[in-house]
C-alpha cells in the first residue's frame, strides 16, 4: 500500500509543480542580456543554478573577448600558447570554416578590428578604405596545429571567436544548471538561445525576431528537448552610410560586410555549433539552407530582399497557428 500512496503524492506533486513554477532571471554580460528561465524546481534552488550559470558564463566571456586583455589577445600578439579550453573552440570553429567553404573565419580578427563594430564605430567614423580592407583579408589557412599547438600562419590572420563564443556560454551555462540538476529551462542571450526539457505539459514557445521591424517575429516555434537556435543579423551593430547598412558580420571573401542575408537563423543540438553555423548562413545566405540540411542542422535565410527562405525540417517546427496562417 505504501509504495503506491508515495507514488501518489509524488505525482500530486510534479502536477501541482506544472504551473506554478516558472523562475525567470536576467544579467547583463556578454553586451546582451541573458534572460535565465527555469521550469518546475522550487525558487530557491533555480536561484543557486542560475547564479552558478551565470558565474560560468562570465569566465568564458572572459576568457575570449578581444575588448579587453584575455588569453586570445596574449595569443594574437605571439605572447602565450592558447589555453586548452580555448584550442578545443578554435578546432570547432576550424572544422565550420572548412565546411562552409571559408564563410565563417575564425581568424579575421584583423579586419574585424578595422571595421571597429566590435569597438563601438559610429556613423560619423570614417569607413575603411577599400584597399585598407583588401590588405587584411585573411587567407582561408590562417592556422595550423602542430605539436598541439595553434599557430598563426600570417600577420593578417587574428583569432576572433565572436562568431561562436556566446553560443560556447550558453552551452557551458546549460551543462552547470544541469549540474544543479535542473531539467527545464531555457538560457536567452540576446535571441540565441538553447531550451531544455519542456514548460510542463507544454513545449517552449520561442519566436524569431524580424530583421526588420522590431518587436515583430518571422517565425514562431514550438520546441522542446535539447534544442539551440541562434540568429545573426544585420541589425544587431551596424552604421547607415549615405542609406547603406554597414554591419558586424563580414564576408571574408571581400573584406566588406555580408550583403546576401538581413538574418540567418540556425537550429543545432548544441549553441555553439548553432552559433558558428548562423554567422556561416548568414555569409552564405540562401545558398547554404542546402549545406545545412546536409549537415543534419535547420536553417531560415531572411535574404536581403525581405524574403524567407528555409528547410523543410524548420518549416515542421513553426507553432501550429503560425503553420495554419502561412
Ligand atoms: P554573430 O553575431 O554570432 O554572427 O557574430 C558576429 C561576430 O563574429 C562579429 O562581431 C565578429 O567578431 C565575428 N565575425 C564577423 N564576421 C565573421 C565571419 N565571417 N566568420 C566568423 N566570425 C565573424
Ligand atoms: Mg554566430
Amino acid at each position: 500500500m505504501r509504495p503506491l500512496l508515495i507514488l501518489l503524492a509524488l505525482s500530486l506533486l510534479t502536477a501541482c509543480g506544472d504551473d506554478t513554477t516558472t523562475i525567470r532571471q536576467t544579467r547583463y554580460m556578454m553586451g546582451t542580456l541573458v534572460e535565465f528561465t527555469v521550469y518546475g524546481v522550487a525558487r530557491d534552488r533555480a536561484e543557486t543554478a542560475i547564479r552558478a550559470a551565470a558565474a560560468e558564463m562570465r569566465r568564458v566571456a572572459a576568457l575570449f573577448t578581444v575588448h579587453e586583455m584575455s588569453p586570445i589577445v596574449r595569443f594574437n600578439q605571439g605572447k602565450s600558447r592558447l589555453p586548452a579550453e580555448a584550442s578545443r573552440l578554435l578546432a570547432v570553429a576550424e572544422d565550420i570554416r572548412r565546411k562552409s567553404d571559408t564563410a565563417f573565419h575564425p581568424a579575421l580578427g584583423a579586419l574585424n578590428r578595422l571595421w571597429g563594430f566590435s569597438d563601438g564605430r559610429t556613423a560619423s567614423d570614417p569607413l575603411p578604405t577599400a584597399s585598407a580592407t583588401r590588405a587584411l583579408r585573411p587567407p582561408a589557412e590562417c592556422l595550423q596545429h602542430t605539436q598541439k599547438q595553434w599557430q598563426l600562419r600570417d600577420p593578417r590572420c587574428r583569432i576572433d571567436l565572436g562568431g561562436i563564443a556566446k553560443g560556447y556560454a550558453i552551452d557551458r551555462g546549460i551543462a552547470v544548471l544541469r549540474q544543479h540538476h535542473i531539467a527545464n529551462a531555457i538560457i536567452n542571450a540576446g535571441g540565441d538561445m538553447r531550451i531544455i526539457g519542456r514548460h510542463g505539459q507544454r513545449k517552449w514557445r520561442i519566436g524569431i525576431r524580424h530583421p526588420r521591424k522590431a518587436g515583430d517575429v518571422v517565425a514562431t516555434l514550438d520546441l522542446a528537448g535539447d534544442v539551440s537556435v541562434v540568429t545573426s543579423g544585420d541589425y544587431e551593430r551596424f552604421v547607415l552610410v549615405g542609406g547603406k547598412r554597414y554591419h558586424h558580420i563580414l564576408d571574408p571573401a571581400t573584406g566588406q560586410p555580408a550583403d546576401r542575408a538581413m538574418s540567418a537563423t540556425v537550429i543545432a543540438n548544441s549553441a555553439t555549433l548553432a552559433d558558428g553555423w548562423s554567422t556561416a548562413l548568414f555569409v552564405l545566405g540562401p545558398e547554404g539552407l542546402a549545406r545545412l540540411h546536409a549537415l543534419g542542422m535547420e536553417g531560415m535565410v531572411v535574404d536581403r530582399y525581405g524574403a524567407i527562405h528555409e528547410t523543410a525540417g524548420m518549416r515542421r517546427l513553426h507553432a501550429r497557428e503560425q503553420a495554419r496562417g502561412r
